[in-house]
């Protein structure tokens, strides 16, 4: 791709006020490019925090993850993800199996594992669907977003982190952000997320997605946000722009 090209399909991004983004250099956590017009401020990002939940069970469970059955019921797939375990239910953010992990930690081992990923935790009173990232009581800004995602990356290796990477690889060739697969020339890490939406006028929900990559080797994190879409389209946003980003340094 030319410069100009180049230039010009950042500009059309950034001219199209649905879409935020945010890049980083993944090791030393620094903003690389930016168009988001409030990245300190708080807001639910969705299932963005499951990661972060699956290591809190893990550090209670000797980092056993458990094999569950999804019916459907509390979960967004209405037809059910059958039995899941931890890897496929990040990869497809299974709702279900994230309320009965849930279930087992409390807001306060929620809280002391993020802290230690520069997140603020949810309230201690917080019920336990906000601990898997429903509603918008747990709001976080999409700068620490970005930055907890740059150091799970830099952790990918230990115990219980592995488990959660592995379902970021699974999610981004073959569950809800497998549209990077073929926008990539290697693979990545991602994850995905839907959360009440946080613009004026209100849409029915903003879509997230955040995508390490290379996944093997990071360099870049990249936090997409649009407004009035699902995850998953999140994702297809995310996949055209990355190319271009990096591209284009
Ligand atoms: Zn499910
Ligand atoms: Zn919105």
């Amino acid at each position: 791709m030319t410069r100009f090209a180049v230039v010009c399909a950042v500009a059309v991004f950034a001219a199209n006020a649905q879409t935020s983004y945010l890049l980083l250099d993944a090791t030393r956590k620094t903003v690389i490019a930016i168009d988001w017009r409030a990245p300190d401020v708080p807001v639910p990002v969705g299932s963005l925090v499951k990661p972060f939940t699956a290591i809190t069970y893990g550090q209670r469970h000797r980092m056993r993850f458990p094999v569950y059955e999804c019916t459907g019921e509390n979960c967004w797939l209405k037809t059910g993800h059958g039995r899941i375990g931890l890897a496929a239910a990040i990869a497809h953010s299974c709702n279900s199996y994230f309320r009965q992990l849930a279930a087992d930690v409390s807001p306060a081992d929620v809280w002391a594992v993020v802290d230690r990923f520069g997140l603020r935790g949810p309230s201690a009173d917080c019920d336990r669907d906000t601990l898997f990232g429903m509603g918008s009581a747990w709001r976080l800004s999409p700068l620490e977003v970005a930055r907890a995602y740059a150091e799970l990356a830099s952790r990918r290796a230990e115990p219980g982190v592995a488990e959660v990477i592995e379902g970021m690889r699974l999610s981004a060739s073959v569950g809800t952000a497998a549209a990077l697969r073929s926008a990539l020339p290697g693979p990545a890490l991602a994850k995905t997320g839907t959360a009440p939406c946080s613009h004026s006028p209100r849409a029915a929900g903003d879509g997230y997605a955040v995508v390490v990559y290379p996944g093997d080797s990071p360099r870049y994190v990249l936090l997409v946000q649009v407004h009035g879409v699902v995850g998953r389209q999140a994702a297809e946003t995310a996949a055209r722009l990355l190319p271009v980003l990096v591209g284009a340094r």
